[in-house]
């Protein structure tokens, strides 16, 4: 096993994912690739939802926040398990409407949803509307006033805390563009809006602290502030919110660096947590809800790459170039963020040889990771970058006109594509 249970190496020295050999895959599919484990996707989509039932109660239920893999296959094997879904975009209410996932089990958020975006949500049946702001608030009562709809709303409220996080995906925090902050009082006026607005049904509240957390203080935060808001609502209001979503955000480890995460024991203590506050404040558990987006599935997804070239500069570093690079994976240019590369034509050899590993894009800031160790690589060896299922084909993008690489999905087995490959084609096809 390398890093995850996903990863190993065979007989013939090469990586494997799923069982399956990467380099062969690699000689298949072409390279750039995204791989995906999904087997151990659906792993952790049944260890979400088994803890939640033992520990949060059987009303409450996991939502994948899809903005981390998104496609319609993944919506599927999501609808398989028995998630409900958060959607932060019109896009991602499309494709999970197209996959047949059950619209019901929806949760719509963003900081600007447009009137086109809200008339989508209300046409498409999205279960629960979470509003951010309350000109979001008093659009979408007119909307659906217009439609004769009543939508279910989720109130987006910032509790005010400081994940120490990457500062870039704070989001919990009061200076934010998400949500209505306690602190400022701005958060009681909403409900307060919210409550009086007779186009709409108040279902409860959002938050979402931030992202790759490994710390379940910022979660035990986020309970305790938002209990206590529940409570303090329900005396000024009459108001008891019988839903609760405390987002997503649980970290992945992506380095031998980064500890290993049990998802479980930490769901355990959030639960303990939820039903101590419930107690202290005499209030009713809500449902609970969280949206896992990153934990689900990065570490079930790796991304293969051609090695072009090696450069060694005396005295400097040596480059190893691959046929791939920010547009397939911008986690690297926007964040640093630390992944683990392999050769995988040569994994069971040392990784001995130190590098920066370079994307194909004219770009200096065009890397995909600074000072790693791998078996010393030549032109055609197959590079593999490791953890990379969430936010990379999510993120994608066709900077320097570079078709997206297709995702594998890898089963039982077999490697069956999911996302075809770009092609020069679909570059050109929008150009009129
Ligand atoms: C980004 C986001 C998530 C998912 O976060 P992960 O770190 O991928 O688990 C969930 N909910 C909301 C509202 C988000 O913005």
């Amino acid at each position: 096993m390398i890093l995850h249970p996903t990863y190993d190496v065979n007989a013939a020295g090469h990586l494997t994912a799923a069982g399956l050999d990467t380099v062969e895959l690699a000689r298949e599919f072409g390279t750039p690739a995204y791989l995906l484990d999904t087997d151990a996707v659906r792993a952790m989509c049944r260890l979400y939802k088994s803890a939640f039932h033992d520990f949060f109660g059987p009303a409450s239920t996991p939502a994948f926040a899809g903005k981390a893999l998104c496609y319609k296959g993944l919506y599927r094997l999501i609808a398989e398990e028995g998630l409900a879904a958060d959607c932060v975009s019109p896009g991602e209410l499309v494709t999970a409407h197209a996959a047949g996932f059950p619209m019901a089990k929806v949760f719509f958020h963003g900081n600007n949803k447009t009137d086109a975006d809200l008339a989508l949500a209300l046409d498409l049946g999205v279960g629960h509307i979470v509003v951010d702001s309350p000109d979001e608030l008093e659009a979408l009562a007119q909307i659906a006033a217009g439609k004769g709809a009543k939508p279910r709303i989720l109130l987006r409220i910032t509790p005010g805390i400081d994940p120490h996080t990457h500062k870039k995906i704070i989001t919990g925090n009061v200076d934010s563009k998400f949500g209505m902050a306690i602190a400022t009082g701005q958060a009681d006026s909403f409900v307060k809006a919210a409550l009086a607005c007779p186009f709409v049904t108040l279902d409860g509240f959002h938050c979402h602290v931030g992202s790759q957390i490994f710390d379940i203080e910022p979660f035990r935060d986020a309970c305790d502030i938002m209990l206590a808001f529940l409570a303090r609502t329900r005396q000024t209001t009459g108001f008891e919110a019988p839903v609760l979503n405390i987002g997503g955000g649980f970290g992945v480890r992506y380095t031998e660096r980064d500890p290993a995460i049990d998802y479980r024991a930490n769901i355990q203590a959030l639960g303990t947590e939820i039903d101590r506050m419930c107690a202290l404040h005499g209030v009713k558990k809500p449902a609970i809800l969280m949206e896992p987006g990153r934990s689900i599935v990065a570490a079930a997804g790796c991304t293969l790459y051609t090695v072009g070239s090696v450069k060694t500069i005396p005295g400097f570093r040596s480059y190893v170039s691959v046929d791939g690079g920010m547009p397939d994976n911008p986690r690297y240019a926007l964040y640093q963020s630390a992944y683990t590369v392999v050769n995988a034509s040569r994994a069971a050899e040392k990784a001995a040889f130190p590098c920066t590993v370079a994307g194909r894009c004219c770009e200096s800031g065009d890397l995909l990771a600074e000072d790693v160790s791998v078996a010393k690589p030549s032109r055609g060896d197959i590079l593999a970058v490791l953890v990379t299922g969430a936010y990379n084909y999510s993120m994608a993008s066709n900077y320097n006109r570079i078709p997206r690489p297709p995702v594998i999905e890898l089963s039982g087995g077999k490697a069956t594509v999911a996302v075809r490959r770009e092609t020069y084609d679909d570059l050109i096809r929008l150009d009129v």
